[in-house]
Parts: C-alpha cells; sequence; structure tokens
C-alpha cells in the first residue's frame, strides 16, 4: 500500500532542513564512519538521560544482544521479560543461546510486565530480566529494580518506545524524574524510522555502571583494543581479546541524531496534547479498553493503542478506519502466538494473549492535528457491531 493511499498514515517522519544541513556537513568533512559526530552524540544523548555512560550502535537489537552479552545472560540461562513485546528481546536471547521466559502483563489498560510474575518466573537459573515499557509509560520500576537487586539479578530496559520518558512514582529504589532506560544496568534505544528521535537505524546503549562501558564499546567492534577513530588517528597496534561484532553507528546518522534529540522534549510534549485528546474523544465508549486511559504520570506517548475484545472485533475496526483511510498497525502480537516460539503456551501469559489477539494501533505523531484526532475517534466510536 503506498503511504499516498492513507489520509492519516499511522506515523510521519518529522526532520527539516536542520537535519538535512547536518548530515549535509558530514558528508562534506568525508569522514562517514564512527567518529566525532558519533562521540558528540553519546555524550548529548548520556547528559539528556542523566546517565553517566551512552554507547551508540547500528540498532536496538544489537544493543539488546550486547547488552545480553555483557551482564552475562547466555548460554543456558533464563530471561525473564514481558510476552507482550517485539521480537527483538526474545530473538537476542536465543541468539545468545539463553532461553527466553516469558512473564504476563499487569492488565490490558496497561500492558508492562507484572512485577509479581517476574517473582514468580524466578528459578535458580535466572541471570537478568528485560522490561519494555509499553508505548511509552514507565514499568513499575520501583518494585522492579528491588526484586532484581535482592535476587542479584541483572535488570536491562528496553525503552525503545519509551526515550525522553521520566518515572516518576516517587520511591528511594529509583530516584523522583529518572529517565526511563537509566533506571537499571541498562538501557536500549532505537532510532529506527518510527520512533519517537528516528534516523532510519540505529541504537543507544546507556548505563551507570563503569564496568560494562569497556566491554560495550569493544564488542561493538570486533573485540578490538583500539577503536577506529583512534586508529584513523594513527594507532599503530591492536588486539582482539573477545569476541566482537560490527555493530558501529555513523556520522550521518549521529548528526541527524543529534538534531532529532534537541527537538525530542518538544515533539513529545505535543504527541501527549494529542493523545488527551483521543482519551477524551473515547472517554464516552467502553467497546475499546483505551491503553493507558486514566495515566497521570509521564510518558513519551510513542503509541495510541486501543484493545478490542476479540479479534473479530478488533478487525472490525481495523477495516473500518480502512476504508476511511486511516492506517492501523498491531503492536504486537503475544509472542507465544507466533510460530517460531510455539514452545510457549500462550494461556500461561492470558493477559498478554489477550492483549495481541485484541489491539490496535492508530496514527500518533507529532504534527498530527486535533482535528484528525477527532475525526479517528468519531470513527472509532461508529464502528459496526457486526459484519453482515
Ligand atoms: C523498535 C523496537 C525494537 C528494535 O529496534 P531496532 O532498532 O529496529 O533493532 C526493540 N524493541 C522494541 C520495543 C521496539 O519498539
Amino acid at each position: 500500500m503506498p503511504s499516498s493511499y492513507w489520509k492519516i498514515p499511522l506515523f510521519d517522519l518529522d526532520y527539516d532542513d536542520e537535519e538535512i544541513q547536518a548530515a549535509t556537513v558530514v558528508l562534506k568533512s568525508k569522514w562517514l564512519s564512527m567518529g566525532p559526530q558519533v562521540e558528540a552524540f553519546e555524550l548529548e544523548f548520556a547528559k539528556a538521560m542523566g546517565v553517566r555512560h551512552a554507547i551508540a550502535v547500528s540498532n536496538a537489537s544489537s544493543a539488546l544482544y550486547l547488552s545480553l552479552l555483557a551482564v552475562g545472560a547466555r548460554d543456558g540461562a533464563e530471561v525473564i521479560q514481558p510476552a507482550m513485546n517485539f521480537v527483538a528481546a526474545a530473538n537476542m536471547t536465543r541468539a545468545v543461546r539463553a532461553i527466553p521466559v516469558f512473564a504476563d502483563i499487569l492488565s490490558l489498560e496497561k500492558p508492562t510486565i507484572s512485577p509479581e510474575e517476574i517473582r514468580r518466573k524466578i528459578t535458580p537459573n535466572t541471570k537478568a530480566v528485560i522490561v519494555m515499557h509499553y508505548g511509552g509509560y514507565p514499568c513499575r520500576m520501583a518494585e522492579i529494580v528491588e526484586i532484581c537487586k535482592e535476587q542479584r539479578i541483572a535488570l536491562i530496559e528496553d525503552a525503545c518506545h519509551a526515550i525522553g520518558a521520566r518515572y516518576l512514582d516517587s520511591e528511594k529504589k529509583v530516584p523522583h524524574g529518572s529517565y526511563v532506560g537509566g533506571c537499571s544496568d541498562i538501557g536500549c534505544f532505537s532510532f529506527y524510522s518510527n520512533k519517537n528521535l528516528a534516523v532510519g537505524e540505529g541504537g543507544m546503549i546507556v548505563t551507570d555502571r563503569d564496568d560494562l562501558v569497556e566491554p560495550l564499546r569493544r564488542m561493538r567492534c570486533h573485540g578490538m583494543t583500539q577503536f577506529v577513530w583512534d586508529r584513523h588517528a594513527g594507532a599503530d597496534y591492536y588486539d582482539i581479546v573477545s569476541e566482537g561484532f560490527n555493530f558501529r553507528f555513523d556520522e550521518v546518522r549521529a548528526a541527524m541524531g543529534r538534531i532529532q534529540l534537541r527537538k525530542l522534549a518538544e515533539k513529545n510534549k505535543k504527541r501527549g496534547e494529542l493523545t488527551r485528546r483521543y482519551r477524551e474523544g473515547l472517554s464516552h465508549q467502553d467497546r475499546f479498553t483505551v491503553v493507558y486511559q486514566n495515566y497521570s504520570g509521564d510518558s513519551s506517548y510513542h503509541l495510541m493503542s486501543l484493545v478490542a475484545a476479540s479479534i473479530e472485533d478488533r478487525m472490525r475496526l481495523v477495516r473500518h478506519l480502512k476504508e476511511a483511510g486511516v492506517q492501523t498497525t498491531l503492536h504486537y502480537p503475544c509472542l507465544s502466538d507466533l510460530t517460531s516460539f510455539k514452545d510457549h503456551d500462550s494461556n500461561l501469559t492470558p493477559v498478554s494473549r489477550d492483549f495481541g489477539r485484541g489491539v490496535v494501533v492508530v496514527p500518533l505523531f507529532p504534527a498530527m492535528t486535533f482535528e484528525q484526532v477527532d475525526w479517528i475517534c468519531d470513527l472509532i466510536c461508529s464502528t459496526p457491531r457486526s459484519t453482515l
């Protein structure tokens, strides 16, 4: 379906002359692979997220992969993670030959991992927990941090939806106002095209743990003791001291990312205003569960999601919106409903199962207008009840 087909697309890339200018400056400099732009982006990103270190990588999947290796979650270790997530965390868990253990989410309205479920799934073999801040809404981090500290389990945040979101529940374990991604051992971000900060492809690892930085940087670049920029500057020796990969980021995208980072807070604010408009417009219906309908904390407002009570009702809504020219998608099918994870029983995570069968994601991007939101809300409320 060409994007021009849609009256209102799901999302719209949001960049202007500033990004184009920044990319052009890099192209003219004739240094394209990892260099001073990447370094500056890392420093600015770390500062913006209130963390000690940021390591730019090729995408969030490689960020998750390196994070698992860095905390030693590999080779038969169990990694507890939500059954309601994009497949990257589970795929990367398998890629390091560890075992994904799926935990259920809190509710259809609050689709983040349940702390009680984490507790229930812990075994002597559990090495790490991966949480995912669905739609940009922070997980119950204070409780989860406490569980992981008490059980000496590493905690990794898949913060791909939640760039710029802050954790506001005031608790000792996680300081009030901490940026999501910086509430645990390691946070992973994505700069894929449909994310709040988008450069096409890209990722970032953040951490406050000094001990993880050198291994992460080394594995990003072939297990090498010298980095590419140093080498260009004239290092005359390098050693390979561990396994490694090429998960480097590059200068053009780093330059674009630096501009996008400066615009992030303003764009997230705009998403928040649109989200509140949606909530208002959908508050008089109870056919579809509006995800985070009654939420007052902070968020990056990445997704606007609704949950239908059945697959059939979900399809009625999708078809109704499609006929009007409104694009939708589904984030996500429950992982254990996917062929590759058939060895997991989705009945063991019933809330994730029902969420995955009913979820519909509707358009949300900073350049949307209130009129567009109102129109979509009217369409949602007039979805036919039966298909004749
Ligand atoms: C986008 C996304 C990823 C993967 O990010 P890539 O940069 O495309 O590898 C992982 N987890 C979640 C929750 C995402 O939304």
